[in-house]
């Protein structure tokens, strides 16, 4: 496992580098003076009272309708870089809308968000997409080689890099038992991978993307224990380094995030630690009791 773990710390410094050389001198001052604390206190991302309807012809009208439409109400959260949070809730809540928020695949009603302490309005699209990986329950796989399908256009990304990230999620076998390695053509619609191998290719891309936020959508919910394990695994790599953001129906996957939010009719209803909402919460003692995590 040691060139496991060189290969995220050395991404993990590398990126550090880059971040660094990318603030105001004055912050790469504060930085060195102050070991690192004030920058790893930046917020990566922060919701302000966000409130979000996907029924646009509603919007501005504060009508019984535009109530009803809503998505999501009064959503405030920070989450510190490096950080690893959760949200939970019931289906329908509102958690994949929060997530796809964070990209700005919609805008939002009323309120504000901001990625590293800058409205998200001022960046450019791509900026933001930069800053961030999304990885969902369905993760598409690209028409071409297993290389491609792992660095996505990114020539930063060596061989080496890939065979680690493949070894790190146990596909070293697709790579192994082909005969152009890593430069083996997978079929597009992936019915020669199973689900599970094709969300811990996606999870690989997590471990080889240089964004610093990665978002996880749902990615355990179909798998069994062993993929979870495997995944879960790659999560704990990725602490520290990544800032990571992961909703999970099964709580089993997020009891062990820095901060847990849950959500429900589009609002936060609680957050801190499992056993904190456990005791405080009522609706995730009832998630929990659901999944027999508490008797
Ligand atoms: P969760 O991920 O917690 O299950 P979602 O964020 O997917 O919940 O959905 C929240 C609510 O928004 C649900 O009522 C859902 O039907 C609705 N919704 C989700 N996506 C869309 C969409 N693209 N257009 C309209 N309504 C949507
Ligand atoms: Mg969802």
């Amino acid at each position: 496992f040691s060139t496991i773990s060189t290969l995220a710390d050395s991404v993990g410094a590398l990126k550090r580098i880059k971040e660094i050389n990318s603030l105001p001198l004055e912050d790469q001052f504060d930085i060195v003076i102050d070991n690192n604390k004030k920058y790893d206190s930046v917020n990566a991302v922060c919701f302000n009272n966000v409130t979000f309807s996907y029924a646009e012809h509603v919007l501005g009208q504060k009508t019984e309708e535009y109530d009803e439409n809503l998505i999501l109400r009064d959503v405030s959260f920070s989450i510190k870089k490096g950080e690893c949070v959760a949200i939970v809730g019931p289906s329908g809540a509102g958690k994949s809308t929060v997530l796809q928020l964070i990209e700005r695949f919609y805008e939002i009603s009323n309120g504000s968000i901001s990625i590293f302490g800058k409205d998200y309005h001022t960046m450019a699209r791509e900026e933001l997409r930069d800053k961030i990986t999304y990885i969902e329950q369905n993760a598409p796989l690209i028409s071409g080689t297993i290389y491609d399908n792992l660095s996505l256009g990114n020539k930063d990304i060596t061989e080496e890099k890939c065979i680690c990230a493949l070894e790190k999620v146990n596909l070293s076998y697709l790579i192994n038992s082909r005969f152009k390695g890593l430069y083996s053509v997978i079929d597009e619609n992936a019915s020669e991978l199973s689900g599970g191998e094709k969300q811990r290719l996606a999870m690989a891309r997590a471990l080889l993307s240089d964004s610093d936020i990665i978002i996880l959508d749902e990615l355990t919910s179909n798998l069994d224990s062993l993929n979870e394990r495997i995944i879960k695994n790659v999560v704990d790599e990725l602490r520290g380094i990544k800032t990571i953001i992961m909703v999970a129906h099964r709580l089993s996957t997020t009891m062990d995030a820095d901060i847990i939010y849950v959500l429900e009719h589009g609002r936060i209803v609680g957050s801190g630690n499992h056993s904190e909402l456990i005791k405080t919460v009522p609706l995730y003692y009832e998630l929990a009791k659901e999944q027999m995590l508490v008797k």
